[in-house]
């Protein structure tokens, strides 16, 4: 063995790995299957390092699954399907989508993304991930997994769940196209609330105080609370709408909030999903004040052609000048925005494929019952999501870089036809694959040109993950997928979608057991971002300290699914531990290892019994994905008694050749690696092969030991305490701690430890 543990030789094990294809799935192993649904990363710059701890955690759990004697899948997927990588290409050519070649566009999405995604996967490899590398890694824009995405995508079609919609839509102005309610996020903006005095027609005014005075062109009603006695003489009076010529109803409607604002609230088409609500209870007929341009319609009369902001200023410049404007007032709201590209939304009606998801939610919550959560709170927040949801799923995006709709168009009757499942269609290109109409027999066809939605994809990993319109014998065996490990920032959206699409495909729930880790913050709190300038480079940290010491750090810093704060020195502390297990492993190398368990002496047995309540700790640990307590424990374990305590006490007997020290010593030591194993895979798969042979990664996690058990562990507080006694003792007189010391007595209690506690503090 090396004098010392240090981060190059990690290179090394992981070379051997690489080799021998340690990881590999195998499909004919006479062990229980163990399917992961492992994230596919959106690679998108450099690695987030909160992210490369979130895998790591992935890793270690998987790893524990694999040591309980399971064969496992665990697969590595890209997700590089989707709008960031357009993005990325529209702004460093600054050419927008709709202006590129199709074609083109999407062969320079390919080129971005394919060195990034090398990277990761690098990454990705050097913090020990134990993923098939080889046989099941996957990318979301292969043809392979894109037609998997259509199939499912057709059955549902055909089964009548997917429905054309003209409706207001949630779209992104920045993207150019319609999204889904999971892609918002809320900003909190600082904007300013206008009152605006409405007239009217009888005499008299109404004051309504809005942040959008630009929408006022699209105002169909105000309505004001039935039980507002302020206004209950105005109810169904006529009110002229400032700077547009037109006079529309005052309704009395429960959806008025008496405390914001005046009370009283103009409805448009559309401000906020209450303006879309109304419309719809109310039959307004809409205006489409704002268009996909993210600029005012004709309809907006002089402000046609500005941009949304420009527009809401020159409409307060206008009240003002009408003398209309009563109040203004700073007011900090809630934005909607896209979040890709940060844009405020707009509710544009546009037409596009939705997915039913309304109707079955109550059908979800059972198949989300059926799930096991770890941590089990985390299931609450997707039942909140759940609850939360208030509209179908648009699907459709207009957009170049996704899985294209599989679907064609008769140009005589307009039928919308799905083409067979199995391959993999880009209906922008490719002529229809059947002949006549089913409708008509018409014999032209238009090609769809949107795509899905992102999440249309991501929402299958895990039917791919059990190897669905693949090897439907094992898929059979292996749906549910048993484990979706998955962050807390995409239960709305990639649990959602996932357990959407697995009720509908299979009727069933996706996972036998779900796990939410946490995110990682930086050492204040706070998220990471560029702009924040915290932001820590994952490779470097790598390079610097190895992927055990980081990976120790992930473990003992916090319980399953809390936030973590990532702080380099913490991660730089974590390789003491690591010098110390090598230390230890290096002073147990020198001793052969006993072929047969001999008879042990009191100071074994008691060491044997700690061993067993760490292994249950480090199995209740385990079994509820929480690292935290295997990680802390063992390095309690490690540091504070084994080598603390009992290796000082048997060093004079092990020298002396006692096989019962010796072959206890290995005993603790084969445990410790195996209970490590998953959580530093390197240091402890260096030390077995170098002293046991073959790799601790094909060992099987050891059993809390029942024979081990013994109530010499009632000592453990009493060993320690003398042993300190007797320490501080020599370090008052001056002595070093291997000269003789005369005049200490041993407690009675210590009497079966005698031996050794005589020896090693050489007690006269
Ligand atoms: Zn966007
Ligand atoms: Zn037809």
């Amino acid at each position: 063995m090396d004098k010392q543990w240090n981060p190059d030789l990690e290179q090394e094990v992981l070379a051997r790995w690489q080799a021998e294809r340690l990881y590999r799935f195998d499909p004919h192993s006479k062990k229980p299957f163990f399917v992961v649904d492992n994230p596919p990363p959106y690679p998108s710059g450099t690695w987030h390092i909160g992210a490369v701890a979130h895998y790591s955690l992935i890793d270690m759990v998987v790893r524990f699954e694999r040591m309980t004697g399971s064969e496992v899948l665990y697969p590595w997927g890209l997700d590089r399907n989707g709008i960031n990588i357009e993005l990325t290409v529209e702004r460093a050519t600054k050419k927008p989508l709709h202006r590129w070649d199709r074609e083109e566009f999407i062969e320079r999405c390919r080129q971005e993304i394919q060195p990034i995604g090398d990277a990761l996967t690098a990454l990705a490899r050097r913090v020990g991930l134990s993923c098939d590398f080889e046989d099941h890694a996957y990318l979301t824009d292969s043809p392979e997994y894109r037609r998997i995405t259509q199939a499912v995508f057709i059955d549902l079609f055909n089964r009548g769940l997917v429905y054309v919609g003209t409706r207001p839509a949630f779209y992104c102005t920045g993207c150019g196209t319609s999204i889904a309610e999971a892609d918002i996020e809320y900003r909190e903006d600082q904007g300013t609330l206008s009152t605006v005095a409405f007239p009217l027609v009888d005499g008299g005014e109404i004051p309504i105080a809005t942040t959008r005075p630009e929408l006022l062109c699209s105002c169909q009603t105000v309505i004001v609370h039935p039980e507002d006695p302020r206004f209950t003489a105005m109810v169904g009076k006529r009110v002229r709408i400032p700077l547009v010529d037109r006079e529309v109803e005052v309704r009395a409607h429960p959806s008025a909030h008496m405390e914001f604002g005046t009370g009283a609230a103009m409805i448009c088409s559309y401000g906020d999903t209450t303006d879309i609500q109304l419309f719809r209870e109310l039959g307004l007929k809409e205006i489409q004040a704002i268009g996909t341009d993210g600029r005012m319609t004709a309809a907006a009369g002089n402000y046609a052609g500005l941009k949304v902001k420009e527009a809401r200023q020159r409409a307060v410049e206008d009240l003002q000048a009408a003398g209309q404007l009563r109040k203004q007032e700073p007011v900090t709201h809630k934005t909607p925005v896209c979040e890709r590209s940060k844009t405020p939304i707009e509710f544009i009606p546009m037409e596009d494929l939705y997915l039913k998801q309304v109707d079955v939610l109550p059908k979800l919550r059972e198949r989300v019952a059926a799930m096991e959560f770890f941590p089990p709170r985390s299931r609450q927040l997707l039942l909140n999501w759940i609850d939360s949801v208030t509209i179908d799923w648009p699907i459709s995006r207009r957009r170049f870089f996704h899985t294209e709709i599989p679907l064609w168009y008769c140009t005589r009757c307009s039928k919308a036809i799905t083409p067979p499942p199995g391959p993999y269609y880009r209906p922008w290109k490719d002529p229809a694959p059947f002949d006549a109409c089913p409708g008509c027999g018409g014999r032209e066809f238009r090609g769809e040109d949107r795509v899905f939605d992102t999440w249309m994809d991501s929402s299958n990993t895990n039917l791919v993950a059990s190897q669905y319109l693949k090897d439907e014998a094992f898929f059979k065996g292996n749906f549910p997928t048993h484990l979706r490990p998955q962050g807390r920032d995409i239960v709305r959206n990639w649990l959602f979608y996932t357990t959407l699409k697995s009720h509908y495909v299979m009727d069933r729930e996706p996972f036998h057991k779900v796990l939410v880790t946490g995110m990682g913050l930086d050492k204040h709190g706070r998220a990471m971002h560029k702009s924040t300038g915290n932001v820590i480079e994952p490779g470097p940290v790598l390079a610097r300290h190895g992927a055990d010491a980081f990976r120790f750090w992930a473990a003992s810093e916090t319980n399953v699914g809390d936030d973590f704060r990532i702080d380099e020195e913490k991660i730089a502390g974590a390789k003491k531990f690591l010098s110390k297990l090598w230390n230890v492993a290096r002073f147990i190398s020198s001793f052969e290892e006993p072929h047969e368990r001999p008879e042990l002496r009191p100071a074994d047995r008691w060491i044997l019994g700690e061993l067993h309540s760490l292994a249950e700790a480090c199995w209740e640990g385990y079994r509820q994905y929480n690292l935290f307590g295997p990680a802390n424990r063992c390095r309690d374990f490690l540091w504070n008694l084994f080598a603390a305590h009992y290796m000082e006490m048997v060093k004079s007997r092990a020298y002396q050749g006692d096989v019962a020290a010796v072959w206890t010593l290995h005993a603790c030591l084969r445990d410790l690696l195996r209970f490590l194993a998953p959580i530093l895979p390197f240091v402890t798969d260096k030390v077995w092969s170098s002293l046991y042979g073959g790799s601790v990664h094909r060992e099987t996690l050891p059993g809390a030991h029942e024979g081990w058990k013994t109530d010499l562990t009632d000592l453990t507080e009493a060993v320690i305490a003398f042993n300190s006694e007797v320490w501080n003792a020599k370090k008052l007189a001056k002595k070093s701690l291997n000269e003789p010391v005369a005049g200490i007595s041993l407690p009675t209690e210590l009497e079966p430890f005698r031996a050794e506690l005589v020896a090693m503090h050489r007690l006269q």
